[in-house]
């Protein structure tokens, strides 16, 4: 079988960035169901923290990374959505996109369309897809109307911008939370409606004044354990707190009996990959999404770009919460 050398980024055991290697690996072709992509662009996700560190453990040893854009190579038997030649990007499970060539499942890549840059797509497929099913598809008994007032946490990172300006097409109300006065004014010019800074201002005092003291119909909260009881808070009844992430830890475990005494509140804990589970449902989705960024709805802003090489650069960044909207690694 014809082997191809590919620069990978790879853990060996749970920790810190000295954990992040750069090494050598083998490429081979791929089997039934799978396609070989050379990436043109990596995009960093706040997920790789998690995988790195342990939060989410993995098995071992572990090539990060869970999205990219490229072009694809080959495709192995039964796949017939891509060919050698097209132009894709994708969000994938398991992880594996921190490097030049890979083979991987081709159910989770798409056909990128020609108006959309490699960059772009390496930005944009996990956090533009997460977007989509919180907005989409997480919604409280209801529904979302337009007005509707929603809550997202870290509005100036890479989900959040794009969550700010998806919401803002959609005639959301969204209120944005982020832990500077320049992050939530970058979140204002990204169309959230009102900003909070957190790490000021109490955020449910301030969403109890801009509700007229009702209180949000969703919280989308993505900090964790910092956040996640205050963000109960914000709820009016029979409201959603959709925890997606714990970018400041787990959540303690939940008295549910809580809900019930905040006024009969739904608590969701949703992931992407549950939603990408089969290749119709992440077509739609990305559909959706690529429609939002070919038409100018959306901005898929790239704040950072750093060199594969770099990587750890890359982290330290993403964790000390230097970073705003989207970060790639280049190749
Ligand atoms: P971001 O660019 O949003 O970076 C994370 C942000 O979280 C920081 O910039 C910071 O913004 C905020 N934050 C608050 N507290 C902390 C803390 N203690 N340490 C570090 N950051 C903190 O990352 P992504 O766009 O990649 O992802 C956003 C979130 O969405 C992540 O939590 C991620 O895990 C989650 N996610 C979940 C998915 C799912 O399906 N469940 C899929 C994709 C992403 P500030 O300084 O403004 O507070």
């Amino acid at each position: 079988m014809a082997m191809t050398r590919s620069k990978a980024v790879r853990i060996d055991q749970h920790g810190g960035l000295e954990e992040l290697k750069l090494v050598d690996v083998e490429v081979g072709e791929p089997g039934p169901g799978e396609i070989r992509i050379r990436h043109k662009a990596v995009g960093l996700n706040f997920i790789d923290i998690y995988q790195r560190a342990g939060v989410y453990k993995l098995p071992m040893p572990l090539q990060l990374g869970m999205e990219a854009s490229g072009v694809i190579e080959a495709v192995g038997e039964g796949v017939t959505h891509l060919k050698a030649g097209d132009r894709a990007a994708y969000a994938s499970q398991p992880p594996g996109s921190y490097c030049e060539v890979r083979v991987m499942p081709a159910k989770c890549v798409c056909k990128l369309p020609d108006d959309i840059s490699f960059d772009t797509g390496a930005a944009m497929m996990l956090k533009g897809l997460t977007v989509q099913y919180l907005l989409r598809r997480t919604q409280p008994q209801g529904g979302l109307q337009a007005g509707d007032h929603v809550l997202f946490h870290a509005a100036a990172g890479g989900v959040g911008l794009i969550a700010c300006q998806w919401a803002k097409a959609l005639g959301l109300q969204l209120i944005g939370t982020a832990g500077s006065d320049e992050k939530c004014a970058l979140a204002r010019e990204h169309g959230a409606a009102f900003t909070i800074n957190y790490s000021k201002e109490d955020f449910v005092a301030r969403v109890k004044e801009i509700t007229g003291g009702r209180g949000v119909k969703v919280v989308y909260d993505s900090v964790g354990r910092d956040t996640f009881l205050k963000s109960l808070d914000c709820l009016r009844p029979f409201g959603l707190l959709a925890n997606f992430g714990n970018a400041s830890g787990k959540v303690e475990p939940l008295d549910i009996g809580l809900l019930a005494a905040k006024g009969s509140l739904y608590v969701s804990r949703p992931t992407l990959f549950t939603h990408l589970a089969t290749r119709e449902s992440t077509q739609a989705m990305a559909d959706d999404l690529f429609a939002m960024v070919s038409s100018g709805k959306i901005d898929i802003r790239i704040d950072q770009r750093f060199a594969l090489a770099d990587v750890a650069e890359a982290h330290r960044s993403l964790e000390a919460r230097k970073t705003t909207g989207c970060t790639i690694l280049t190749l």
